[in-house]
Order: C-alpha cells, then structure tokens, then sequence
C-alpha cells in the first residue's frame, strides 16, 4: 500500500433554504423545503483529492447526531478512509444557508463536532504521502498534527481559510501554502491587481520559511513562487456555471498529483484544470472532477 495524503479538517452539513428575500433581525421568512449537501472545507478537500486519483483518508469529528453518519458515510462513497474519523457526542458541524433569487447567500455555521476535535484527540501520527491542511478545526489542532508532521518529515500543504494569524512556527513548518487573492491580501498587506503583483506577493510570502506559494486568482489563473523561480498560469476559458468550492478542487487535485510524485509544475496544470471543470458545475462537492475527465481536458 501507497502512504495516504492525511487531511485533518472539517466536515459540515450544508442546509440551503431558498427564501424569497433575506430576513431582517426579528423578520420570519418562508422558504422552500431544505437540501442537504455535505461540505465543510476538510471534506471537500478529502472528496477533491479522492476523485483526483489520491488515495485519502481523513482525520476529524463528526457528532452523534444523524448528520455524522451521513457525513462518514458521504466520504465512504468516495473511497475515502474514515477509520480514524471520530463521533463525538452532541451536534455535528453544520452551515445554515439561505439563499435569495439573486443568488446572494447568507450563512451560519456551527462548527459542532469540528470545533470539540481538540489535539487531544488526535491519534499517533503514523506515515503519510502528504497531510493538507485548513483552518476550520482549532488552530491547537492544526499546530499539534503540524509538527507532528513536520517532525516526521512529511510535507504539509496548508490553505488558511478562514484565514486568521498565525503563528511563525507554524509557517515555517508548511511545505506548501495556497491561499487565494483576499487571504494573501490580508498577510501582505497589499493591493493584489496584476500577475506581476500576485507572483511577487507570492515571493514576500516565501519570507516567512515557506518553501513554495500558490496564489490563486479566480478567473485569472493563479501566481506561484518556488524557491528561486516564480510564474503564471493563466485559468482555463470554461462556461462559468458556479465558483463554489474552486479553491477547494484546486487544493485537493494539487495534492493528489504531488502525493503522487509529480512535479510542482505538473501539479499546478493538473490542479487548474480540476479546479476549471468544477466550476462549470453548480455545487460544492457534487462539482469536483474525477481524474480521467481532468486527464482528458489536459490531452
Ligand atoms: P472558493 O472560495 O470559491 O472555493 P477560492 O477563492 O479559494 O474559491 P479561487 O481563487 O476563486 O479560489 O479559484 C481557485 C482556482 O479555481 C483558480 O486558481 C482557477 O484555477 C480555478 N478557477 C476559479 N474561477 C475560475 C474561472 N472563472 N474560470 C476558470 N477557472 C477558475
């Protein structure tokens, strides 16, 4: 057996509710039935890298409630190894999600069983390909599994969102970090409009011991810098159907492509293609692409 990429991160139950208007404070509004979908940047992730040829298991929390089994059982019907995944008693994370005719979203979440998955709660670290990382589980938890990873020497790519201060330790032991533009904004301080501008906010963020950067732009491709070298690549022209969870498919398709040996540069094609498919979908997880439609949008 390969070493597994190990995501350590969130689940969450999204439920959307579409309503005619958003509700004022103390306002009650009639929506539509709900629709579940499971989320929660953890296991979109986990799902991401699954569907791009990865093989994943995850590390998390989920509650006792009926949400917890779905959600174990979601990542199960992705091939995904949930044996280390716990069940703590009480609610598991959910998002509130309602959503009005224009399309604007307003959203509550309760991170539930995610925000109980204390470092006590992690198992011994055994060998990985890979660990991804995000910020949706305590920041004691990421630190904890971060230097248990980094002791070992296993490389840890990290997307902090949401995105809060970190401590320099932490960034020092990150292999690789990808962020999108407004998270890389708020670390540099400073306006990201141009390649040009994105590659060397990329580089500043190399200065805090990180090895390789990844910005990601949207539309606009994403910016990288890698020791010395720093590019561009350009986004895929696509039929934009929905942008939900792009940083997500990007995160996962790039993991599974480095845990399997490839390049950064192939990693990076590989993973701006996942993430063009999984925008001409609606969705968050029901989007993200599978490796041979990705193999064929390359060839
Ligand atoms: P989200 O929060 O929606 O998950 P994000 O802000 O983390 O996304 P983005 O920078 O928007 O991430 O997008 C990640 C990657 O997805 C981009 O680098 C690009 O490869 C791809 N992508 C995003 N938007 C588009 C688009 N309009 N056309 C083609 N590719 C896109």
């Amino acid at each position: 057996m390969s070493k597994p990429i190990r995501v350590v991160g969130s689940l969450n139950m999204d439920l959307v509710v579409q309503v005619p208007h958003q509700p004022i404070a103390g306002e009650t509004v009639l929506g539509s039935d709900y629709t579940t979908y499971p989320g929660g940047k953890g296991a979109n992730q986990a799902v991401a890298a699954a569907r791009a040829g990865g093989q994943v298991e995850m590390w998390g929390a989920v509650g006792s409630d009926g949400f917890g089994q779905s959600l174990r059982d979601n990542l199960e019907q992705n091939g995904i190894d949930t044996q280390q995944l716990q069940t703590l008693e009480g609610s598991s994370g959910i998002a509130l999600i309602t959503v009005d005719p224009s399309g604007q979203n307003s959203i509550v979440v309760s991170p539930g069983a995610n925000g109980r998955y204390t470092p006590q709660r992690l198992p011994p670290f055994t060998p990985a390909a890979l660990l991804l990382l995000q910020l949706e589980i305590p920041l004691p938890t990421v630190l904890a599994v971060a230097e248990q990873a980094f002791t070992q020497g296993i490389p840890i790519l990290l997307n902090p969102a949401p995105i809060q201060p970190l401590p320099g330790s932490l960034l020092r032991q990150i292999r690789y970090l990808v962020l999108n533009e407004t998270e890389a904004a708020s670390f540099t301080q400073s306006p990201i409009e141009t390649p040009e501008q994105a590659q060397m906010a990329a580089q500043r963020l190399q200065q805090h011991g990180i090895p390789t950067v990844i910005l990601t732009l949207g539309g606009a491709g994403l910016a990288w810098a890698d020791g010395e070298d720093r590019g561009y690549l350009p986004a895929h022209a696509v039929n934009v159907v929905d942008t939900t969870a792009a940083g997500d498919g990007f995160c996962g398709a790039l993991a599974a492509c480095l845990a399997a040996g490839g390049s950064l540069q192939e990693a990076l094609r590989f993973a701006n293609a996942a993430a063009a498919l999984a925008v001409t979908r609606a969705g968050a997880q029901t989007s993200l692409a599978q490796r041979a439609e990705i193999e064929v949008f390359l060839a």
